[in-house]
């Protein structure tokens, strides 16, 4: 048995990469987590007999410095997803290229309070999160002030609450219908879909998450097949994250966010 001092280990160096920062490229790097992610899209999309091009990643960046979601974009990545207004801000430079050249999408996921309205028009070209008539009237308003229609028009999606649980935003699903229509018809706006944050895997059962998430589809379905003016852009369920993005994708998702298997877990706060 070796001394301590001969060991064979090698010491960690004094300088390099800390463990917190992932490599810029190979095994471990934002591009090396982002194939295995689009390999279990395809996977899933494939078990669900659907075309894996039916499926769009979208990459939420909480948390993350402006030089993952560079390293995300250089990857490939042509939307993601902020949940602060600040964030959303704050990142918007390191992003703006890409946003001018029509290469990116930036969607608000978070909740969005009416007094960041003006800082979200300014850096996104989608909201998930509506989730009340007097914030979409309030967001119809500024867009329609500031020129913002027909085809500048703010993609927005309505946020369901399908689990129920106090703690989530979105309106309930037996609401969600009369919102989308009422938003579908203002003007600014373009109704894309719904949005939803599935059950946690953690305390929910497989079959408990998956029936949340039709529970959505259903909602989309009902209101598309109302006919409604505007309701026929309303195409997308966005709902799915790293955990539980197969179940989505079975249940019909055209969007499935995705964090924390692209860059690794985040610091708690
Ligand atoms: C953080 C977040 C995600 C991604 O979650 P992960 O579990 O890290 O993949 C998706 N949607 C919303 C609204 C989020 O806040």
């Amino acid at each position: 048995m070796p001394a301590e001092s001969q060991s064979s280990t090698p010491q960690r160096p004094a300088t390099g990469p800390s463990a917190a920062e992932p490599p810029a490229t190979g095994p471990g790097s934002v591009a090396a987590r982002l194939a295995v992610v689009r390999d279990r899209i395809a996977a899933a999309a494939g078990a669900a007999g659907r075309d894996p091009g039916e499926v769009r990643l979208l990459v939420a960046t909480k948390t993350q410095p402006p030089q993952a979601v560079l390293e995300a974009l250089a990857a490939g990545v042509d939307l993601i997803g902020e949940n602060r207004v600040q964030e959303l801000v704050a990142k918007a430079p390191a992003v703006a290229d890409r946003l001018a050249a029509g290469a990116l999408e930036v969607h608000m996921i978070g909740h969005l309070q009416r007094n960041k309205i003006n800082q979200v028009l300014a850096t996104a070209t989608g909201l998930e999160t509506l989730d009340s008539l007097d914030l979409a009237q309030a967001i119809s308003d500024r867009c329609v002030r500031d020129g913002r229609t027909g085809d500048r028009a703010l993609d927005v999606m309505v946020q369901v609450n399908v689990t129920g649980e106090e703690s989530k935003s979105g309106v309930e699903p037996d609401a969600a219908g009369a919102l989308a229509t009422a938003v579908a018809a203002l003007p600014g706006l373009r109704l894309t879909g719904f949005m939803t944050i599935g059950a946690h895997l953690d305390s929910a059962a497989e079959h408990t998450v998956r029936a949340g998430f039709a529970r959505l589809r259903a909602v989309r379905d009902e209101v598309r097949a109302s006919s409604a003016q505007g309701t026929e852009t309303a195409t997308e369920l966005s709902m799915g994250m790293t955990g539980d993005l197969e179940l989505a994708i079975a249940e019909g998702a055209t969007i499935v966010r995705v964090g924390t298997a692209v860059f690794g877990r985040r610091p708690t706060p």
